[in-house]
Order: structure tokens, then sequence, then C-alpha cells
């Protein structure tokens, strides 16, 4: 006989978030993982990087100086070796060719430290505009505010 205790910790269990991350752990691989947990952050779903931009990040050489400084690949962990040929983003973040351009073909933000590429989509540049508009109309007041305070 199925108690009450029972469906009822059943049902605890899956809306918890924590058990579909702990079956995730069991099931993927830990960059997917890292994917995972950076999808469910992200409450505004940001589209994928310009396939322009993307094409067009530059291929750079490992050199002995990475090597000195213990670079390594932050999605899969690998250490890169010298003459090893890696993406470069414009945050300076380095990443292996397979591991960032799937990544961007998904979101278009660097998976270490947030720095956005622009993407194809109109909707969220004009909405990324917005925000900075936003931002700066809020820093605009704080400063009108600030004045009229201390003049
Ligand atoms: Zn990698
Ligand atoms: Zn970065």
């Amino acid at each position: 006989m199925a108690s009450y205790f029972d469906e009822h910790e059943l049902t605890d269990r899956t809306s918890n978030p924590d058990f579909f991350l702990e079956l995730a752990r069991m099931l993927l691989s830990p960059s997917d993982i890292l994917e995972i947990s950076r999808m469910a952050f992200d409450q505004i779903q940001a589209p994928p990087a310009s396939k322009e931009v993307v094409e067009s990040l530059p291929s750079i050489p490992i050199t002995t100086e990475h090597i000195v400084k213990g670079c390594s690949c932050p999605i899969c962990q690998v250490e890169f070796k010298i003459g090893e040929l890696v993406k470069k983003l414009p945050c300076d973040h380095m990443f292996h060719k397979s591991c960032i351009l799937p990544w961007l073909n998904k979101t278009n933000s660097c998976p270490m430290c947030r720095h956005e590429l622009p993407t194809d989509d109109p909707k969220y540049e004009e909405m990324k505009v917005l925000k900075v508009v936003k931002e700066q109309d809020q820093q605009f007041r704080v400063e009108t505010l600030h004045d009229s305070m201390f003049s």
C-alpha cells in the first residue's frame, strides 16, 4: 500500500532542484554540468553569439609564457600544450576551439567572466542597449541627487 508519506516524499524530491542536479551529475560530464548550472542561473536566455563574430575570434598559439602561468581550458580543464592553437575571446580568456565553439553556439557570453559577444538576434541587441541606457540613466540620477544634496 502506498502511504501518503511515500507519495509526499516523492513529490518533495522531484520538486527539489537539487534532485535534478544530482541526477544530472550522475549522467553528464563536468562540462555539461557547468553549462546546465549556468543556464539555470541565467534567467534571461541569451541567444547564441553572432556567427561572424565567432568566426573572427583570433586563434592564438600557446607559448611557453602561457605554460609557465599554468593555462588550461576552463571548459574541459585540460592544460594547453605549446604550439596549440586556441581561441581567445575579447576578454582575454582562452579556450580550445572545440570547447568554446559549441558554447558560443548556445549563448553569447564568456563562460568565465560573462563578457558578452554581439549576437545575431536584433531583439536581444535592442534589449541590451535599453539595459545600458537604463543603467546610465540611473547613474545620472544618482549623480544629480548627489549634486543636489552636496552643492
Ligand atoms: Zn577545452
Ligand atoms: Zn572571459
